[in-house]
């Protein structure tokens, strides 16, 4: 689909604003949002709309633990946008998860969904806690009673939640079924990334990372590059990372480090990636003493001379302080908000192509997208036609935002911005302000 351009004006281009000096995430979400604004010079009521959540919920779980305590976890759920559609986004579980974080997280969601083209506003969930702590009825009876809270939030037309950090479809299971006993009905749409013995999608646990190596070809086909003949340095080895290194193996690449919470693991002659996977199944999901490669730290990682760097891992971990030593000529970032804006001009002086988070990691999404619709539909795709589904999705983004970047002589992240920017812009004025 093109871009609708009614905010385009090229001719009112302005310089971003000055550079935040100390930033969250949510800020540097906004330092991106405020240039495309400016290019796209959006008035201020509607900047105003599209920079304010929906609604923001953070709400107290208590649980009774395996020992008979009571503890009591804070969640949070953040709905930032719903323009297009009810909105769309992972819950993560993590220890430091926050409102400012979750509230940044929910923002990139509309925008992820709106540079691929899926009908869905942007939310995101989390709750504040130390899953590798937790035991399995414990993770359960959270999920449940943070559900439970939810029931108003969620729907299958209204807010439809997902797999992030740290959750799984185990996890999507148990928040199908506490929605579906409330609703006194099976209500399989409520939520994606279920397994697909309960409604889940073929393809959907690799979406993200297959997504990431779409736009990883398309970017080095730009540049002149064949994957057969690149070094590619992976920061991360969960769902996305692993994925994506095992692709872009399959495709010939020399995968030369990857890297998970224990460490960094670079081997210059190339990691043998499948046996990594099977090392890191086989030791509790962890890449602790793999063999074969030297022991580096994630930050060597990603200063590391490679073709294409694929931060998987969290956000902030390119910023002001090692922007400068990056060698790649491609970050792809699978994490949502990898680069802090601090970073992007350093990067962008250095000529670094930077495939941004809200393409390159817009595939889980987009196959979030087709579970939700054979759920509705109650008809259930082949995984090759997922797969080839997807790939066009993510081309057609890729192409789009390309298109964008070289209209107005941006960077592939503003573009992205501008592109979906647009798109919610002009759709809230279609439909205008209910009062
Ligand atoms: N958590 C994923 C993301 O950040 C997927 C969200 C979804 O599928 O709704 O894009």
């Amino acid at each position: 689909m093109a871009p609708q351009k009614n905010h385009y004006n090229a001719s009112i281009y302005k310089e971003p604003g000055p550079k935040l000096s100390t930033e969250t995430p949510f800020e540097s979400m906004m330092e991106r949002f405020r240039f495309a604004a400016d290019v796209l010079e959006l008035d201020e009521g509607m900047f105003q709309y599209l920079s304010s959540p929906v609604k923001q919920i953070i709400v107290s779980i208590p649980i009774i633990m395996d020992d008979g305590r009571i503890e009591v976890f804070e969640g949070y759920r953040v709905i930032h946008d719903n323009v297009l559609g009810p909105s769309k986004g992972g819950i993560r579980y993590a220890p430091d998860v926050n409102l400012d974080e979750v509230k940044a997280l929910a923002s990139w969601m509309t925008w992820k969904c709106a540079v691929v083209n899926v009908p869905f506003g942007g939310a995101k969930g989390g709750v504040r806690c130390d899953p590798n702590k937790l035991s399995k009825t414990e993770l359960e009876r959270i999920t449940r009673r943070y559900t439970a809270n939810m029931l108003d939030i969620f729907g299958p037309d209204k807010d439809i939640p997902a797999p992030d950090m740290n959750t799984n479809e185990q996890i999507m299971a148990w928040v199908m079924d506490t929605y579906s006993m409330n609703a006194q009905r099976t209500e399989t749409a409520v939520v994606t990334g279920k397994p697909i013995i309960l409604g889940g999608s073929q393809g959907r646990k690799e979406a993200t990372g297959r997504g990431v190596v779409t736009v990883t070809l398309a970017g080095l086909n730009k540049l002149g590059m064949m994957p057969n003949n690149v070094t590619v340095a992976v920061q991360g080895f969960g769902n996305v990372g692993s994925v994506s290194a095992n692709l872009m193996y399959e495709q010939g690449a020399k995968i030369i480090a990857i890297s998970d919470v224990t460490g960094g693991y670079y081997n210059e002659n190339g990691i043998d990636i499948p046996e990594a996977i099977r090392y890191s199944k086989e030791n509790n999901n962890l890449l602790k003493d793999f063999p074969g490669a030297e022991l580096i730290s994630n930050n060597e990682l990603l200063e590391l001379e490679c073709d294409v760097l694929i931060p998987a891992a969290k956000e902030d971990q390119i910023n002001r302080s090692n922007a400068g030593n990056i060698q790649a000529k491609i970050i792809s970032e699978g994490a949502n908000g990898p680069v802090t804006a601090n970073a992007d001009a350093v990067l962008e002086e250095k000529g670094i192509m930077v495939i941004p988070d809200i393409l390159a990691n817009a595939g889980g999404v987009t196959v979030s997208y087709f579970e939700w619709v054979q759920d509705r539909q109650g008809y259930f795709w082949t995984e090759e036609r997922v797969n080839r589904r997807l790939n066009r999705m993510m081309r057609n983004a890729f192409d789009n935002v390309y298109g964008v970047s070289e209209e107005f002589r941006i960077t592939l992240r503003q573009a992205a911005y501008v592109y979906a920017i647009d798109k919610v812009a002009t759709t809230l004025e279609m439909r205008g302000i209910y009062a």
